[in-house]
């Protein structure tokens, strides 16, 4: 596994590279659900580009920048082990540079949900996401479904720029309750993780109801409301029922896949989750060919 941390060091291995090339892009403290993106990517290209590389420019100023976990020695382990052939590792001042000014703005599928409630956020993550496609020019880059929002804008930001690639989508990988695997798990502590699978457990309560003939976008996001609610160690931050392809707030029944999101705050931890609906949809294909659109 070659380890590169410069921008011209990494020219010259992406032109070395024939075959075909997968990418997936993180932010480091790697867990199963960054290693299920990698062994896919393995499973379809010759070869494997992995970036650690916590952006700066996603994180508003009052956000986990600084205090977000940081573990390179075992994430280098990691991508060995995963059969990764180059790592791209870069320092904050190599990929910003001083006087840089270029920042890209994805429109309206950026702007609800955690747009909404993270003012700034997705501009940070497609300019580095179009940085990092920019140098490593996959022919396949994995993202995983628990960003599901940044799957429809990376999709869109794809289509506007006329990147010929495919967006691949990866289900979420979850610890046995239920909790999604994050990074930001590190900051939950024994009691805050124990109740952290609420809302895996509110996902649910919405799905049941789905699959038994519920179809209006209230009842749905009230079922798993109360399940939050029910938590006092969680404070919810929102519900959304959308359309999983325009990621638009619903407000009335309907029959096309549904994206059940939801934000909560656990201690100094903000966690996210979601599930499409019908629930039988949350599976790579259909993940790929829904969220945000083909
Ligand atoms: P991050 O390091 O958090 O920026 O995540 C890097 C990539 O891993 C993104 O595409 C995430 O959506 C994906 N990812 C993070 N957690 C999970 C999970 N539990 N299951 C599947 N993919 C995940």
């Amino acid at each position: 596994m070659q380890t590169i941390e410069t921008i011209i060091e990494l020219h010259k291995a992406r032109e070395a590279i024939t075959g075909r090339v997968g990418a997936v892009y993180t932010m480091g403290a790697l867990h199963k659900g960054h290693l299920a993106l990698i062994e896919q990517a393995r499973a379809e290209n010759d070869q494997v580009i992995a970036t650690i590389f916590v952006n700066p420019t996603q994180f508003a100023p009052q956000e986990d920048f600084s205090t977000y976990p940081r573990s390179l020695e075992q994430d280098l382990q990691l991508l060995r082990d995963a059969k990764v052939d180059v790592v791209f590792n870069p320092l904050t001042e190599i990929m910003y540079p001083p006087n840089y000014q270029t920042y890209v703005e994805v429109g309206e599928i950026a702007r609800g949900l955690e747009g909404m409630r993270r003012p700034g956020f997705f501009r940070g993550v497609a300019t580095i996401v179009t940085k990092l496609l920019n140098l490593t020019e996959p022919h396949n880059v994995y993202f995983g479904q628990k960003d599901a929002q940044q799957v429809a804008v990376i999709k869109q930001m794809v289509r506007d720029l006329n990147y010929s690639l495919k967006v691949i989508v990866c289900p979420t990988v979850r610890d046995e309750d239920g909790l999604a695997l994050s990074s930001r798990n590190a900051y939950l502590d024994k009691n805050q993780r124990r109740a952290a699978p609420v809302l895996y457990r509110a996902l649910q309560a919405a799905a049941d109801l789905y699959e038994k003939g519920e179809r209006t976008p209230k009842a749905l996001r009230l079922a798993a409301q109360k399940v939050l609610i029910a938590e006092p160690t969680v404070e919810m931050e929102y519900v959304s029922a959308a359309d999983a392809v325009t990621l638009n707030e619903l407000f009335e029944a309907t029959e096309k896949p549904l994206l059940l999101s939801m934000a909560v705050r656990v201690g100094k931890a903000r966690l996210i989750d979601n599930l499409v609906l019908p629930a039988a949809l949350n599976n790579r294909d259909d993940l790929t060919r829904i969220l945000g659109g083909a």
